[in-house]
């Protein structure tokens, strides 16, 4: 199954992302986390990335579609992934039918986990996620069992840099003026299933195995 996942900031694709890589054992290709390994392994993409992500604005599309078109091109991509975060724009969204296009495969679905903005501010700055293994958590809808530790692998949580309210204030407006036009984009295509994110974590990973018929 090729799959992308997409919604606001906040809106809970990394959170469903971890379940249905799980579930349906794809791997799960977030653009964000490559940008955030980039920083901290102090590499140049890394360096190029952080200018962008502290402020809440989009890395630019040709690095960005670059590290995609490398990471879809690895063996385990044949049995399937998840994109995540990717694309963002029209733009990326082209290139990524040409990747696709020319590895022979294509979409089978594009989630769309729906939250009204009002919300999400809240998801943002409570977010906590594990240093080592990348799972996410809350501090108030989807806290750990001991305050600050994974219940996965025992690693320390921390908060991202770009998770305050102004820098999460910018990464929806930014969401409205790019990323908003994509559902038109797959909705064309026939592949958009659109889900209620705004329902607790399990329910919302119920209505996905809904709409993807499994
Ligand atoms: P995204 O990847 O879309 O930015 P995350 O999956 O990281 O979103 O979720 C953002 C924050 O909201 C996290 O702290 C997560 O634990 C929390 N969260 C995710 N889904 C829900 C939900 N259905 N209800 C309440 N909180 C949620
Ligand atoms: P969220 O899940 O909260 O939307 P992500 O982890 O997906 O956050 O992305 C964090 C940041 O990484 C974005 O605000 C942006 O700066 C950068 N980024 C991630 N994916 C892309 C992309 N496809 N194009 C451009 N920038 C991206
Ligand atoms: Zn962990």
């Amino acid at each position: 199954m090729n799959l992308l996942i997409m919604g606001r900031p906040g809106a809970g694709k990394g959170t469903q992302a971890f379940n249905i890589r799980d579930y349906y054992k794809i791997p799960h290709i977030s653009t964000g986390d490559m940008f955030r390994e980039a920083i901290k392994n102090e590499t140049k993409l890394g360096l190029l990335a952080k200018s962008y992500m502290d402020k809440g604005l989009l890395v630019p599309d040709e690095v960005t579609i670059g590290i995609v078109k490398e990471r879809l091109s690895q063996a385990d991509c044949k049995k399937g992934f998840l994109l995540d975060g990717f694309p963002r724009t029209i733009a990326q969204a082209e290139a990524l039918d040409v990747i696709l296009n020319e590895n022979g495969v294509k979409l089978d679905a594009v989630l769309d986990i729906n939250v009204q903005p009002e919300i999400l501010i809240r998801r943002m700055v409570g977010r906590r996620v594990c240093k080592s293994c990348g799972a996410t958590y809350h501090v108030e809808f989807n806290a750990p069992k001991v305050q600050g530790i994974c219940d996965i692998c025992g690693s320390e949580l921390i908060q991202r840099k770009d998770d305050t309210e102004e820098t999460g204030r910018n990464r929806l407006a930014v969401y409205d003026s790019n990323t908003a036009p994509l559902l038109e984009y797959y909705k064309n295509q026939n592949i958009l299933k659109t889900v209620n994110g705004d329902q607790p974590l399990e329910k919302v990973f119920d209505d996905i195995k809904v709409v993807l018929g499994a």
